[in-house]
C-alpha cells in the first residue's frame, strides 16, 4: 500500500497495466536463453564421439583458451575424452584456466598432436574459421578424416567443415559456446561445470575488452547466469588484469610516450613494436595484449595499428571505432581478416617500412570505400 503510493504520488507514468508488466516479463523469458540452431545435429554427433579434438587458432587468446577448456570440461563430464590443441603455446597470464598443462601446443609437442588427432574421431574448431589461422597445424586438421565442427564468431567462414555454428553477431566464441552448452545439456545430459563456467566467463570478458565492445544483453545474461553457478568476477579480473610484469608496464608506456605516431589527416594511430624493443623490455608472449586498443581513447583517433615484428613477419592488429571496418583493410592490405572493429594479418616487409605501408594503404583504403 505504502509502496503504490510512492510511486502514484511522485509519478504517475511509473504505474504500468499489469498486461504491459505481463508482456514484459513473457519477452524476458523469450529472450533467456540465446537459441542455436539446429543442436540436435550436434548431440547426435557427440553421441558418437568418444576422442575429441578441439582446436583453437595461433597466439591463443583468451576467447581461444576460456572456449577451448570451457568445451573441454563439458565433454569430459559426460565420459570423453577431449584434447585441447592449439598452434602455438598461450600466454602465461592464461595459465589460471590450464592448470594441468592439458593444452598441447603443435609448435612443441607435434606428435603428440599428431597421434591425438589420427586417434580422435571428432574435431572441433573453435574461436577460428579458416585453416589458415593454425598455420602448420591447418595441414594435420585438414588431413584427418573425421567428422568437423566449426563454433565460431568470425564472418566468413570455410566450407571444410561439417557442421558449423557461425554467429559473428556474438561477442565471443566463449558466448556462442555458452548458449550452445546451454543447448546441448538437454540433449546429451551432463552439466555446465564451474571450471568450464571460469574458462567461458574469461574468454567472454577478454573479448569484449572488459564489456566494452560488442556486448549484447544475452552476453550480460551469459555472464550473470555464469555469476550464479559460482564465478567470482573480481578474482577473474585479478587473474587477468593484475598479474603483469613490471617491463609490461613500461613498455606499454614507452610505447604511448615516444612510439606511437598520430595519422591525423586519416584519423589513425601507428605503434611498431621492433625485436630490439622487445629484448630492451623483456618481452614475453603477450606483454602487449589490449596496447592497440589504447589509441582509441583519443578522440580523433578512428583506427588504430599495432605492428610487432617476428622472425618471418611482420603480425598486425588492427582495432577502430564508429563505422570503420578493419576486416576489410586487414582482409584487402595485410593478408588477414577478422571483426569490424578488430582484425590482424600479416605483413612480409622489414619493420622500418611499416608505418609507410600503413599510411599508403590506409590513404587508398579509405578513397575505395568512399
Ligand atoms: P589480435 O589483434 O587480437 O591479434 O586479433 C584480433 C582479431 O583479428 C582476432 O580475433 C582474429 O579474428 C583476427 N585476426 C588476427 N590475425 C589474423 C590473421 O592473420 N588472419 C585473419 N583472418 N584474422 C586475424
Ligand atoms: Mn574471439
Amino acid at each position: 500500500m505504502y509502496f503504490y503510493f510512492l510511486l502514484s504520488h511522485k509519478s504517475k507514468k511509473y504505474i504500468f497495466p499489469l498486461q504491459y508488466i505481463f508482456n514484459f516479463a513473457s519477452n524476458k523469458l523469450k529472450l533467456s536463453v540465446y537459441n542455436i540452431d539446429n543442436l540436435v545435429a550436434f548431440a547426435q554427433i557427440l553421441h558418437k564421439s568418444e576422442r575429441i579434438v578441439l582446436v583453437g587458432h595461433v597466439n591463443p587468446d583468451g576467447d581461444s583458451i576460456g572456449s577451448l577448456m570451457g568445451m573441454k570440461w563439458y565433454l569430459e563430464g559426460l565420459g570423453k575424452k577431449a584434447v585441447p590443441v592449439v598452434p602455438n603455446p598461450y600466454p602465461e597470464f592464461l595459465g589460471f584456466l590450464d592448470m594441468q598443462k592439458e593444452v598441447l601446443p603443435y609448435s612443441e609437442q607435434s606428435e603428440a598432436v599428431k597421434e591425438v588427432v589420427a586417434d580422435s574421431d571428432l574435431i572441433v574448431c573453435l574461436d577460428f574459421n579458416s585453416l589458415k589461422r593454425i598455420d602448420a597445424l591447418g595441414d594435420v586438421i585438414a588431413a584427418a578424416g573425421c567428422t568437423k565442427v566449426l563454433v565460431d564468431h568470425h564472418p566468413q567462414p570455410d566450407t571444410i567443415f561439417d557442421l558449423i555454428y557461425s554467429y559473428p553477431q556474438l561477442s565471443s566464441t566463449c558466448e556462442l559456446a555458452y548458449w550452445v552448452l546451454q543447448g546441448l545439456v538437454p540433449l546429451c545430459g551432463g552439466e555446465i561445470p564451474y571450471n568450464s563456467a571460469v574458462s567461458l566467463y574469461t574468454g567472454m570478458m577478454t573479448d569484449t575488452n572488459n564489456f566494452s565492445n560488442s556486448v549484447l544483453p544475452s552476453t550480460f545474461r551469459m555472464a550473470s547466469d555464469l555469476m550464479e553457478m559460482g564465478v567470482d568476477n573480481e578474482w577473474v579480473q585479478k587473474m587477468v588484469f593484475g598479474g603483469f610484469s613490471e617491463e609490461r608496464m613500461r613498455l606499454m608506456g614507452h610505447m604511448l610516450y615516444e612510439n606511437m605516431k598520430i595519422i591525423p589527416q586519416y584519423n589513425a594511430s601507428v605503434m611498431v613494436l621492433t625485436k630490439e624493443m622487445k629484448e630492451k623490455f623483456s618481452f614475453t608472449d603477450g606483454d602487449s595484449e589490449g596496447f592497440v586498443n589504447l589509441p582509441l581513447n583519443i578522440r580523433s583517433v578512428k583506427v588504430s595499428g599495432f605492428f610487432t615484428e617476428g622472425d618471418e613477419f611482420v603480425r598486425v592488429s588492427l582495432r577502430s571505432k564508429d563505422d570503420f571496418s578493419v576486416n576489410r583493410l586487414a582482409r584487402g592490405y595485410f593478408n588477414g581478416g577478422g571483426h569490424e572493429r578488430a582484425a590482424g594479418g600479416r605483413l612480409f616487409i622489414p619493420i622500418n617500412e611499416v608505418p609507410d605501408c600503413f599510411v599508403k594503404s590506409l590513404g587508398e583504403f579509405i578513397e575505395k570505400e568512399k
